[in-house]
């Protein structure tokens, strides 16, 4: 058994104040392998006090400093991925050869775009050539706390944490119970890297607990949590009396807008996206939406698709995906899986069980599921697994009225060779994100959702943007130096 059990607090690993403990479970083989802590309020109140306390100097750094320090980070970062892979692909499943490349590689990725963000960001702006006296200060929010799930452990993590870094904000971070280990990793590198006592700070603990002592924290400025649309409704009503800033990532129930001109890879593209990180993504096309000369095809194509899906465990090398995170995970989506079986949508590929030979792990069937209603709960609900749902349309209002007839608002998708017809849907989907004919996200592209998806973009410029006060100085000596 690993242990972890000591929280980073004001630049040192120390024992917490409370006795709790957590097993961390390994869900390709349902066993503990590791023991980490969980804290109390005491816990919370000691790395509160020590970002309260770091953050006027944090402040004052230059932003040149600031830029070297993320320089060192991205270094350490890379010189510990190894580390971070099989931490990640330990404690919340992801195959390794997968955590390798993607997982790590979504951190990696993030923390290079923040240094060219930051190098190019300006934290002190003039209004405008109308009003010379008038200058907008980008003042840091202050000291943030961070509530980050399992799902993308580093991803989630660097979107976070680095630009709090960038914008001179101190913080305490809260990572998933569930996959707590790879985050103990980056809070050493960034030990390693330099940064100052008390500026980052790593409390484990639960919702209930750490989770809810942060939201609720008087002395907390801002929240900036990715999770689940239920635990961010919680933590917004938990927030309000302190009148906190609440940055929220959420859900999602993406569409995938598959028309007939579609190039001929689009429907597999639509399946491996869905199926990938075995479903457990914020932005996973779960809903496939296609038109009804090519629907039979498509149907036929995801269920080969999903056939030829391998399943194995997490430290296999190869393409496979791996198990769910959790028992917790499994049941719900066991159970959703036999909702969409009982209110009648057409099961094509996999099913409720384990494939055929798995019987320990937390691992389910690639499932499809055709000629599924748009108010049935499969495509209503955010399953959470690999399971994908297709539906059928007969005209692009049609399609546009199902994609956005949904209580979520994170990512949709459009195939098709028609570009104006692609960039008139890009404006209708109401969405935080539009990808179109599998263009990814370009480097500082703004990720976040509208709706029950949440509020808020991370990355890039916006992503730094939301760790900032704006003040407004009227009366500016353009002249005299600041320091
Ligand atoms: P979760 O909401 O259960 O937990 C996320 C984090 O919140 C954990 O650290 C947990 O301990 C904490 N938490 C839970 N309840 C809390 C409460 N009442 N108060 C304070 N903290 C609380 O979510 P999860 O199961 O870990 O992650 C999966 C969810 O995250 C999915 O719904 C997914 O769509 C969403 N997600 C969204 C994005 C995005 O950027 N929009 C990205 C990844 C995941």
């Amino acid at each position: 058994m690993i242990e972890r059990r000591d929280f980073y607090i004001g630049g040192a690993w120390v024992a917490p104040q409370s006795g709790a403990a957590c097993d961390v479970i390994d869900p390709s083989t349902e066993e503990p392998f590791a023991v980490i802590s969980l804290g109390g309020q005491a816990d919370t109140d000691a790395a509160v006090a020590a970002a309260r306390a770091a953050q006027p100097g944090w402040a004052e750094t230059p932003k040149a400093e600031r830029v070297e320090l993320l320089a060192r980070i991205l270094k350490l970062y890379k010189a510990r991925a190894e580390d971070l892979a099989q931490a990640m692909s330990r404690e919340m499943g992801a195959p390794i050869d997968f955590a390798r490349t993607s997982q790590v590689g979504a951190g990696a990725w993030h923390i290079k775009n923040f240094i060219h963000a930051l190098d190019m960001f300006e934290f002190d702006r003039p209004l405008g050539s109308h009003a010379p006296d008038d200058r907008i200060l980008m003042d840091p929010v202050g000291v943030v706390g961070m509530i980050t799930p399992w799902n993308w452990p580093m991803n989630q993590i660097t979107l976070k944490v680095i630009p709090a870094l960038a914008t001179g904000c101190t913080m305490v971070l809260k990572p998933s119970e569930i996959a707590p280990l790879s985050a103990m990793v980056f809070a050493e590198i960034l030990h390693e890297a330099g940064v100052p006592p008390g500026v980052f700070n790593l409390v484990n603990g639960d919702g209930p607990g750490v989770g809810t002592q942060l939201s609720g924290h008087p002395d907390i400025d801002m929240i900036s949590f990715t999770g689940s649309t239920r635990a961010g409704i919680a933590i917004s009503k938990n927030a309000a009396d302190t009148l906190k800033r609440v940055h929220l990532e959420l859900g999602g129930k993406g569409a995938n807008l598959i028309f007939a001109d579609a190039d001929d890879k689009a429907v597999k593209r639509g399946v491996l996206h869905c199926f990938q990180n075995t479903g457990q993504s914020c932005n996973a096309p779960t809903r496939m939406l296609v038109e009804r000369p090519v629907y039979d095809a498509a149907v036929e194509t995801a269920r080969a698709v999903a056939e030829a899906m391998e399943v194995g465990s997490a430290d296999r090398a190869g393409r496979h995906i791996g198990p769910l995170v959790s028992a917790v995970q499994f049941d719900k989506v066991q159970a959703l899986i036999q909702t969409g079986i009982d209110e009648g949508a057409r099961l094509v590929a996999g099913g409720t069980g384990r494939p055929e030979g798995m019987n320990r792990g937390f691992f389910v069937r690639p499932t499809v599921f055709a000629d599924v209603t748009n108010t049935m709960t499969i495509a209503r609900e955010e399953i959470f697994g690999p399971v994908l749902s297709i539906i059928p349309f007969d005209s692009e209002d049609e399609a546009v009225a199902i994609a956005n007839d949904t209580d979520y608002g994170l990512t949709n998708y459009v195939q098709s060779q028609d570009g104006a017809r692609c960039n008139r849907l890009a404006r209708r989907l109401r969405a935080g994100m539009v990808e179109m004919n599998g263009a990814s996200r370009g480097a500082g592209s703004p990720f976040g959702g509208i709706r029950r998806s949440g509020n808020g973009r991370e990355g890039g410029i916006w992503g730094l943007e939301e760790f900032c006060e704006v003040k407004a100085v009227s009366g500016w000596h353009e002249e005299a130096a600041c320091h």
